[in-house]
């Protein structure tokens, strides 16, 4: 219904605030939003910036965009936390934090969710309105954040966010993450709608974290065969990963029938990652972007986890060059970052490491058939079945008509407020454009868009709790007199440890 005409080309819209990547997890933590940056420096180095039709920096999310998925005291908690009242808000709200090593408290914490939060909301609005084709936030794509609940170094979801917007428009949105982390905290906030169907392909020995996201886990109520799991062991190859993943989405996109895809790129998936197992060269985790891209749907395409900031800002970089169908030459540009890539200035370096491949055909056959049988349950459902939409989402739905309402008012009588998502204060000061520093050259950009069709122009780890004697759920919270089982995302560094709650 809103397939874009496949030999047309895409619109491509590119979100990033100025300042994200400015923000500091802390000494030693694996989450470095640096590495925004420094993609961003490689994006602009390469002249991709004159291929993208819209160049956007978009306005911090607001308080009740993010309670539109975050319970609002949750969001309160988070607005209010400081490094100086840190021990005071943990003592009053820990159990709002799986873990305060992995979800530390810096220095700007809510500004910086409200930021990458804010890009994901613009982004889903402008493809539901059909103003773009495509639409990246490398900045986004924090996926284990919960309802109520920071988590792996997530605080705020803004996916969750994103599809919520996408969801007004589109009858059903695809997730597909390929992050090496199982995607929990989306699947768990559309673990019952039919409307989402969401697809991990992630590592999983039941130890790994979140420990979640195993094969048999499928999602429940109206949901149910709605949410896909993919679990995969350490080393997986290229060959291995590239056709496993054809093979599951081919047939997943041909019976769920999206109308939106939204991608998650955690490039954590790459060999040599810091937190991750994997043996994915660049080249692969781009052939999943470009095998999504084909399907010519409208694409909301994200971050996500990666932790050797080189390789993350190389990878998200040659991906964004694969949506914009445009061929890079292997030598990096030379940026102000330069000292990142002192080792290999090439943007695909080898990243295979020593690991063996502990999936095996059979393994892999394995799951390829059990999705193939899951795919028989929701054929044809979702046209019928969406007609009845879970409670939740209803309220939301008409909670989120009323605050459309308001500011659609808001917006006529007050004029300044229409350029509120193409922020033109934060380029342009006085009505110039500003320039924006990109390391080897300097772009000087007018404040709201390129022209069209622009040619010339996770600290030691996260935790995951789970209750003693059973599986994690991902939920959040947990009763207050139990021992619990924390798991952090480094688990390969730290033991697994038992606190009093
Ligand atoms: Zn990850």
């Amino acid at each position: 219904m809103y397939r874009i005409g496949p030999h047309s080309r895409r619109s491509v819209d590119y979100f990033f605030t100025k300042g994200v990547g400015d923000y500091h997890y802390g000494e030693g933590h694996p989450m470095k939003p640096h590495r925004l940056s420094i993609t961003n420096s490689l994006v602009i180095g390469y002249g991709l910036h004159e291929h993208i039709d819209n160049f956007l920096c978009p306005q911090p999310a607001t308080v009740s965009q993010l309670e539109t998925f975050h319970d609002s005291d949750y969001v309160d908690f988070l607005s209010k936390l400081t490094p100086r009242n840190v021990e005071e808000m943990f003592r009053l709200h820990g159990d709002m934090v799986n873990s305060s090593e992995d979800c530390p408290v810096f220095t700007g914490l809510f500004e910086f969710c409200k930021q990458y939060a804010g890009a994901s909301i613009l982004a889903a609005r402008r493809l539901g309105e059909e103003s773009c084709d495509v639409a990246i936030n490398w900045t986004g794509g924090l996926h284990h954040a919960k309802k109520r609940g920071a988590s792996g170094f997530c605080y705020v979801n803004d996916i969750v966010l994103a599809i919520q917007h996408l969801l007004r428009k589109y009858a059903r949105v695809l997730y597909i993450d390929i992050d090496i982390h199982h995607g929990d905290g989306v699947e768990e906030a559309f673990y019952n709608t039919n409307r989402v169907l969401t697809v991990s392909f992630h590592k999983y020995n039941g130890e790994f974290f979140p420990g979640t996201g195993k094969l048999d886990d499928n999602g429940s109520g109206l949901g149910k065969h709605f949410a896909l799991n993919v679990p995969l062991k350490d080393g997986i190859d290229d060959e291995s990963y590239v056709t496993m993943f054809r093979a599951v989405m081919e047939p997943v996109i041909a019976t769920f029938r999206p109308s939106a895809i939204v991608l998650q790129c955690g490039a954590d998936s790459l060999g040599c990652d810091r937190l991750g197992a994997f043996n994915l060269s660049i080249k692969a985790h781009g052939e999943c972007v470009r095998f999504v891209k084909s399907f010519h749907l409208p694409l909301l395409v994200l971050g996500g986890g990666g932790y050797t900031v080189s390789n993350v800002a190389r990878c998200w970089t040659y991906e964004t060059s694969v949506l914009l169908g445009v061929q890079l030459p292997n030598q990096l540009p030379s940026t102000k970052y330069d000292r990142y890539f002192l080792n290999d200035r090439r943007l695909h370096p080898p990243l295979v490491r020593n690991v063996e491949n502990q999936n095996t055909r059979q393994s892999l056959e394995k799951i390829r058939i059990s999705v193939r049988e899951k795919l028989r349950y929701m054929d044809g459902a979702p046209s019928v079945q969406m007609q009845v939409l879970p409670p939740d989402l209803t309220r939301w739905l008409e909670d989120e008509e009323e605050r459309e309402g308001e500011g659609e008012r808001e917006r006529e009588d007050n004029p300044k407020m229409l350029g509120e998502w193409y922020d033109p204060e934060s380029f342009a000061p006085s009505g110039e454009g500003k320039t924006l520093e990109t390391g080897s050259a300097s772009v000087m950009y007018e404040p709201v868009v390129l022209p069209k069709r622009g040619k010339a122009r996770k600290a030691g780890g996260r935790k995951k709790v789970v209750e003693e004697g059973e599986e994690g759920t991902g939920g959040s919270g947990t009763p207050r007199g139990k021992r619990r089982v924390v798991r952090r995302k480094s688990g390969k560094r730290k033991e697994d440890e038992e606190v009093d709650i």
